[in-house]
């Protein structure tokens, strides 16, 4: 789901085992100016997700049972030397959501003094509308797949569609501010679908969704051929949409 790849900036020797009271932490990138809009903030990868997109270029974060890279620990003492550096901090994935440690995280980094963002796929509305309702969580970058009744042909689970669109409806309904993103790929999406998503994300009020051009690199080795050639207005071109931000590979 993510936009920057989580590059390790902190070394570890030994990494840590998963925790229920700290996060797995798969990857930490230091300073972003494109996962939070108008932020600088860092952005913490947690370990573990529950599906398996057709589009992931990230194989090694899904396991929720992998260790982390790098100690809780060493994040927030990096965060507490860049106070006054950074405006936020995000919570990507994986799906950080998926963390029992997330909430006791997420006061951890706003004790520092940082706003905090989330980045998730919404598999877990309730967890998600509580974390909103706790006012933990100043801004949500939420990916919204596909339409609801084709969801599992992204995720590879057919349930997902409508934990994604609840939670979206949480999002909505909090009034926190936000982003969609759905990240368009021509083996799983056709235009119709594309047109039908980004009107419906409209008429339900969503502030700003931004189409993303699903990346060949990375990617199954099979999936990968899929996209030789083509590009995002290949299946949506330009003049579809007006209203949606669009962020190319
Ligand atoms: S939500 Fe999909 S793209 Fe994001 S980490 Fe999970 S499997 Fe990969």
């Amino acid at each position: 789901m993510t936009m920057t790849q989580p590059t390790v900036t902190i070394p570890c020797c030994s990494a840590p085992a998963p925790s229920a009271v700290a996060p797995t932490v798969a990857g930490l990138v230091k300073m972003s100016t494109v996962d939070w809009p108008g932020k600088l903030a860092a952005v913490v990868f947690l370990q573990g997700c529950p599906w398996r997109c057709t589009y992931c270029h990230n194989d090694a974060i899904l396991d929720p049972r992998a260790p982390g890279i790098m100690s809780w620990t060493a994040v927030t003492d990096f965060l507490a030397r860049r106070r006054g550096l950074l405006d936020g901090v995000i919570f990507s994935g994986g799906e950080p959501t998926l963390s029992t440690a997330l909430p006791a995280a997420i006061d951890q980094v706003r004790g520092l003094g940082f706003q905090v963002g989330l980045h998730t796929g919404g598999p877990w509305p309730r967890r998600l509308e509580r974390l909103l309702a706790d006012g933990k969580v100043d801004w949500v970058g939420l990916d919204i797949k596909h339409l609801p009744e084709k969801y599992g042909d992204v995720t590879g689970v057919a349930s997902s569609g409508r934990a994604a669109w609840r939670s979206l409806e949480a999002v909505l309904a909090s009034g926190v501010d936000h982003e969609v993103r759905t990240t368009v790929d021509p083996t799983v999406h056709s235009s119709a679908d594309i047109i039908d998503l980004g009107t419906r994300l409209r008429v339900m009020g969503v502030q700003r969704h931004v189409l993303q051009e699903a990346r060949p690199d990375g990617a199954a080795a099979n999936h990968e051929s899929a996209f030789d050639g083509w590009s995002l207005s290949d299946t949506i071109p330009t003049r579809e949409l007006p209203w949606a931000d669009r962020r190319a590979a």
